[in-house]
């Protein structure tokens, strides 16, 4: 028997609404209430003490692309943000479209990753948008749910009949929302800077077509749809007269669609090009609405490692996307409870914690009597400066060096083990 107690923390688990000061008791890797004879002792005066923080937006790049991300080095990026679980995206390569693929990613978590890391299947074959991959299988291979994340799918035809075989295997479907059409080439949000600036436009309106479109099918076919990185205004929009009227729609935002705005690219830095693009200050003011009024339930990263070689090229020709798992949280508690008092610290970990668990079916998510240990404690008050020299990420893309933070994760527990600590 292996026992722990941690001793003194605020207590927050939204799941079972506990919120107080106490004593959490871990045996075998569990929660438990019964006091063991012999333990390990963790002080948590002063910090909180959290179900283990969810990410279920990352791209770890294996297979195919190592060189930006492993799993492994994702895994402890990961758990140096304070998650102990995350769900990465099927861009791999090859596609994460076949149960071969899916279990070669789990068995390379099992072997080197230190936090739980769940995948994602394709809905198309190669990511093409012209044929299904074979869900029934995927889902068979363990997949928490499926999505074409970077690609979307454009014939509505043929994502019904991805909605409907996904409700059959009662399978959440992720959506990357961007219409080809309105979007064509754009890489910046379309409008002042990108005119100032001559780069091709990404117009809000690219996103919201698509949001739309999901909510019409999530309808039809009675299932849910769950919308990545939302950054337009409009979007929210549509989403809170859908959630209102009980389709099973949701949304999820990143921590640069609200820390930033399109004035941030004036100097043609790569690190701010990222898919969507960041926007303007209404949309962000939208976006922080609709996570105060719960149109917005689930925070996650897009966390996409690019080498330096790669984002050191002109702004057209770089990849979309910047690394996210060691800032977001401070991100989102510094801006969301500290700054602007958008959420409280409670309603924040519901929205990294039993939300995302609830969306893909997951277990953990809560501190629930004999769940899993999978425990975050965090220091809400804590001053930190991010320093990207130190990231465990193998990559470096992020716009946040430097950035002045106020809280953050200062452990995090996997199963009752440690695995990482400030
Ligand atoms: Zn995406």
């Amino acid at each position: 028997m292996s026992a722990t107690i941690i001793r003194n923390g605020r207590i927050i688990d939204p799941a079972n609404e506990r919120d107080e000061v106490a004593d959490l008791i871990i045996v075998d890797g569990r929660i438990s209430d019964q006091q063991p004879n012999e333990f390990e002792e963790i002080d948590a005066s002063g910090l909180v003490v959290s179900p283990g923080l969810i990410d279920i937006h990352v791209h770890f790049r294996e297979p195919g692309f190592g060189w930006k991300e492993t799993i492994e080095s994702g895994a402890r990026a990961a758990a140096a943000g304070g998650f102990t679980t995350v769900v990465c995206m099927p861009n791999t390569s090859p596609v994460a479209d076949s149960p071969s693929t899916i279990a070669w990613i789990k068995n390379r978590a099992e072997a080197v990753a230190d936090v739980r890391v769940l995948t994602t299947g394709a809905i198309s074959k190669n990511l093409e948008g012209e044929e299904l991959a074979p869900i029934g299988s995927l889902a068979q291979a363990g997949v928490v749910a499926i999505t074409d994340d970077g690609r979307c799918i454009q014939n509505n035809e043929l994502m019904r009949r991805a909605v409907e075989y996904a409700r059959m295997f009662n399978l959440p479907l992720l959506d990357h929302c961007q219409d080809y059409n309105l979007v064509g080439n754009g890489v910046v949000n379309e409008g002042y800077w990108s005119t100032l600036l001559g780069l091709p436009g990404w117009p809000g309106a690219g996103e919201e077509a698509i949001v739309a479109r999901n909510i019409l099918l999530a309808e039809l076919c009675d299932h849910r749809i769950h919308c990545q990185h939302i950054s337009a205004a409009g979007s929210v929009r549509l989403l809170r007269e859908a959630r209102a009227r009980g389709v099973k729609i949701s949304g999820e935002v990143c921590p640069h669609h609200i820390a930033l705005t399109n004035a941030a690219i004036e100097n043609f830095d790569t690190n701010y090009k990222m898919n969507p693009p960041l926007r303007t200050q209404r949309d962000i003011d939208a976006i922080l609405e609709g996570i105060a009024d719960g149109t917005l339930e689930i925070l996650a990263s897009d966390h996409a490692p690019h080498a330096n070689f790669e984002k050191e090229v002109q702004f057209d020709a770089a990849p979309f996307g910047i690394l996210g798992l060691e800032t977001e949280f401070g991100i989102f508690l510094n801006l969301l409870v500290h700054k602007h008092k958008t959420i409280d610290l409670p309603r924040l970990l519901a929205l990294y914690t039993i939300n995302p668990a609830r969306l893909l079916g997951l277990e953990s998510g809560a501190l629930s009597l004999g769940a899993k240990a999978d425990i975050t404690l965090i220091d809400p008050d804590l001053e930190w400066i991010v320093n990207a020299a130190k990231f465990e990420s193998a990559s470096r893309n992020t716009p946040f060096d430097g950035w002045k933070l106020k809280g953050r994760a200062v452990r995090t527990i996997v199963g009752g083990k440690s695995v990482w600590s400030l």
